[in-house]
């Protein structure tokens, strides 16, 4: 029987071993707790939720609720498990979080070839097969390993200096990009610079910029946990933190209009905001230099308030915290292999953010590292669904990557699709590609039926 290392008794190594143990392999499964502990998990269970008990929607026409149709269709362990310890919460799938912790040790004891050892792995072998789902808080030994490993895949690559593993993120908000009022903004880059332009820019006259700030400056924002206090950096400041340093400061920061005039006027605006494309489809784009800790709700209702980002849908929202992952698009394989390895990575680890996501991004690197093993070198996810596209926008070029939730934004889109229809077409699209799909190639017609949500 091979053998295969999982580390990480979190979402995504749970969903990963149990997939790997029912595929026929001998799984040792390393969790550090309790030896080790975190500074966000409260206690020594298999698959903690670390804050809220939610896995989020269910509807279909919800991007949550579509990755996990998608992912009870592909044989998911843990989601049908999450069912057995659901709570009531209307469209939403939340749990016992202890309930559902337990029915996921029973299940894992209840395959004999999963070894479940309770240690803190200090470092990886590249030659032996494993599935790495350290999350979020990684151990800092492995997480100090892991940073010379990358370093040494980038020199490979030919830039040694890059960044490939980072401890903290500063996430600014992500919009939809057909919900932006045309009408306001002006493509262009700064000092024209390039041969087409990669910005959007959301002009602000005086008045606007100063409401913008004062608002910003009254805003409540997110309290930082005790193990991320003090780790803010100077050159990555949220704009509640540059406002608050002075009413100009944005303006010469992030919002600087200098080389940015407005081809409808021929003239600068007062401040800017630039939107750059997320994606290369540019079905979303983020605001540049927006990192913020302000909170959901608050940031929602100040942005709303500027033309042009009235009627914006964000596909996420800012946040900084602390969390560690890779520079996936620079070292991960779109197996999310790491380069030059038999490392797989699964779960926050690889920049896929949300409970969700970890036990998709599990089951997906689990069916990867099946499918090399047997030699299947050039396995994909069926182009459509929702895990090709997560996967996708985690290992396509993107020079600031940054954690990313799943959501519409990421789904293919035909230019010939309607604005109204595209959703539903999107939806369609992705029911009809999974149809069939077998990522282990262990299903029957019965269990099919009887993982649908
Ligand atoms: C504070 C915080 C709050 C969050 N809240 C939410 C939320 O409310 N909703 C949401 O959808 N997402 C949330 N997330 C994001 C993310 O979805 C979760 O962190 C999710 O649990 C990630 O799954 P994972 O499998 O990647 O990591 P985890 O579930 O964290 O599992 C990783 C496991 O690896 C173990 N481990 C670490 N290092 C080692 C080592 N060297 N050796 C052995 N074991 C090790 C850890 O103890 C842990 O059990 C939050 C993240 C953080 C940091």
């Amino acid at each position: 029987m091979t053998s295969v290392r999982v580390i990480g008794g979190g979402l995504s190594g749970c969903e990963a071993a149990l997939q790997l143990a029912d595929a026929g392999y001998q799984v040792e499964l390393h969790e550090m707790r309790p030896t080790v502990q975190t500074p966000a998990h409260k206690t020594d269970g298999l698959a903690e939720l670390v804050c809220s008990n939610s896995f989020k929607g269910l509807a279909f026409t919800s991007a949550h609720g579509l990755l996990k149709e998608e992912i009870a269709r592909c044989g998911s362990k843990l989601l049908p498990l999450a069912f057995e310890s659901r709570v009531p919460a209307g469209e939403s799938l939340a749990i016992d979080r202890d309930v559902f912790s337990a029915n996921v040790k029973a299940a894992l004891e209840a395959r004999p070839n999963i070894h479940l050892i309770r240690d803190e792995v200090k470092t990886l072998d590249p030659d032996q097969w494993t599935i790495l789902a350290t999350g979020p808080l990684t151990s800092e030994s492995l997480a100090q390993d892991l940073f010379a490993r990358v370093a040494a895949i980038g020199a490979a690559n030919g830039s040694p200096d890059a960044k490939r593993l980072f401890f903290f993120d500063s996430i600014a908000p992500v919009v939809m990009a057909d919900s932006l009022e045309e009408e306001f903004l002006f493509a262009k880059n700064r000092w024209d610079k390039g041969d087409a332009p990669d910005f959007l820019n959301v002009p602000l006259d005086k008045e606007q910029y100063f409401e913008f700030v004062d608002a910003l400056v009254a805003a409540d924002t997110v309290e930082a946990k005790p193990f991320e206090k003090g780790q803010l950096f100077e050159g990555c400041l949220p704009i509640e933190e540059m406002a608050r340093r002075g009413r100009e400061t944005l303006r010469y920061g992030p919002m600087r209009p200098i080389g940015l005039h407005d081809p409808r006027t021929d003239k600068r605006p007062f401040a800017v905001i630039q939107l750059r494309a997320e994606n290369a489809q540019r079905s979303l784009y983020n605001l540049v230099g927006f990192q913020t800790r302000l909170k959901w709700g608050t940031q929602k209702d100040i942005l709303t308030k500027i033309p042009g980002l009235r009627t914006a849908q964000f596909a996420r929202l800012g946040a900084m915290h602390r969390n560690t992952f890779l520079d996936a698009p620079k070292v991960l394989e779109p197996t999310l292999r790491l380069r030059g390895t038999k490392i797989f990575c699964a779960g926050q680890i690889t920049g896929a953010e949300g409970y969700t996501e970890a036990l998709s991004t599990g089951l997906y690197a689990a069916a990867a590292l099946h499918a090399a093993i047997e030699g299947r070198e050039n396995f994909r996810w069926p182009q459509g669904t929702c895990l090709a596209a997560l996967t996708e926008h985690l290992t396509s070029p993107n020079p600031d990557f940054q954690p990313m939730n799943f959501n519409f934004g990421l789904l293919p889109s035909n230019p010939v699709w309607k604005k109204k229809e595209r959703k539903e077409r999107q939806i369609e699209e992705c029911q009809k590609a999974w149809e069939g799909f077998d990522p282990m190639g262990l299903k029957t017609a019965e269990s099919v039926e009887a993982a649908s949500t």
